[in-house]
């Protein structure tokens, strides 16, 4: 067995050292020197990349990895796993909020129940705001109303996965991903790991609250098409109350003549464009989606390979970035 362990890595100086000697002692316990240290820089602005080759300088098992340029946890993620060569792959954050250490009790828990995948559920969240863990709460239990894919509530990305599924995630051609629920799509047999999340070993989060929304949203989008029936439920509603009241107008018009209607006629006409624009700004989600999908860009461009294991991994940038189209 070779496993590879792949890290996205944006702007982890501090902590990226500490990481690596925790992952690999992990590592070794499980297997020895059989394995592959995969750290991604995703365009980091500090010394990541410089610490990262730092570590493979010194160390065989670790490959460096750079992207051309920041492309977002779940694109930089999806570049380490086209480059894995293992056949079991841990998926794992860089700021230890995962502990490497549980790599060997999913590993025995993948082989008992003859899983695929062993997922990681977050039993608690440590040095996190309240405000984080309520919203992440609420966000994936609407997702898991919104979706039929059967997504676990309270999973991030932690996750140990036979290269099957590893690599099925990586052909998966869509450019908005949320990886988590990919890999919930592909079904297999898939096993919960409950572990206690730490709180960040140094560093900051790089999800602000911008990019959680953006995400939220992404993967809202991308595993439903319920938001569009619900827009046209809203419209048949509101066909229905409108009916009426149009109805109402005329056989007060036959009645009474004109009548003095300026409020009404302003609240009408406020509440039908307000959600008019809404509709089509919900619309314009899935529009501008497909329309960034049409264009059949590469999902990432790898900048550098390093490897001293091999060095024909070193030539493999070019490879990967064509496969990644
Ligand atoms: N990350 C990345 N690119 C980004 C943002 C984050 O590679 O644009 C990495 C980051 O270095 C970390 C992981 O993705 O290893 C998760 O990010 P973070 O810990 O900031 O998210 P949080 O745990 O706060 O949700
Ligand atoms: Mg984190």
């Amino acid at each position: 067995m070779f496993l590879s362990i792949v890290v996205p890595c944006c702007n982890e100086e501090e902590g990226l050292r500490e990481f690596h000697r925790q992952m690999t002692v992990a590592a070794r316990k499980l297997c020895g020197e059989k394995f592959e240290l995969i750290l991604v820089d995703d365009g980091s602005t500090d010394n990541t990349w410089k610490v990262i080759n730092e570590l493979s300088a010194k160390d065989f098992n670790v490959v460096a990895v750079r992207l051309a340029r920041n492309h977002g946890h779940q694109l930089a993620l999806t570049a380490g796993l086209s480059t894995v060569r293992g056949d079991l792959v841990l998926v794992i954050d860089a700021d230890l909020q995962d502990p490497p250490e549980l790599l060997t009790p999913m590993y025995d828990l993948m082989v008992r129940e003859e899983a695929d995948v062993v997922y990681g559920l977050r039993r608690s969240r440590a040095g996190e705001s309240r405000f984080k863990k309520k919203s992440a709460e609420a966000f994936y239990r609407l997702l898991a109303n919104l979706t039929r894919v059967n997504i676990p509530v309270d999973t991030g990305d932690f996750r140990l996965m036979s290269r099957r599924i590893s690599d099925q995630v990586v052909q998966m051609p869509e450019h908005d991903r949320f990886i988590r629920g990919m890999v919930a799509w592909l079904g297999f047999k898939q096993v919960a790991y409950e572990y206690d999340r730490n709180a960040r070993y140094a560093g900051t989060t790089k999800y602000p609250l911008i990019k959680m929304i953006g995400f939220a949203t992404d993967a809202l989008i991308s595993f439903s098409m319920l938001p569009l029936r619900i827009a046209t439920y809203i419209g048949a509603l509101l066909t229905t109350i409108l009916t009426f009241v149009g109805a109402g107008a005329v056989i007060s018009w036959i009645l009474s003549g004109t009548v003095p209607g300026w409020t009404s006629l302003t609240l009408l006409v406020v509440m039908i464009s307000s959600v008019q624009l809404l509709v089509l700004g919900l619309i314009g989600e899935y529009v501008g989606r497909t329309y960034i999908q049409s264009k059949n860009r590469p999902l990432f461009m790898i900048s550098h390979i390093h490897s001293r294991v091999s060095s024909d991994v070193e030539e493999q940038a070019q490879l990967v970035n064509e496969s990644s189209r």
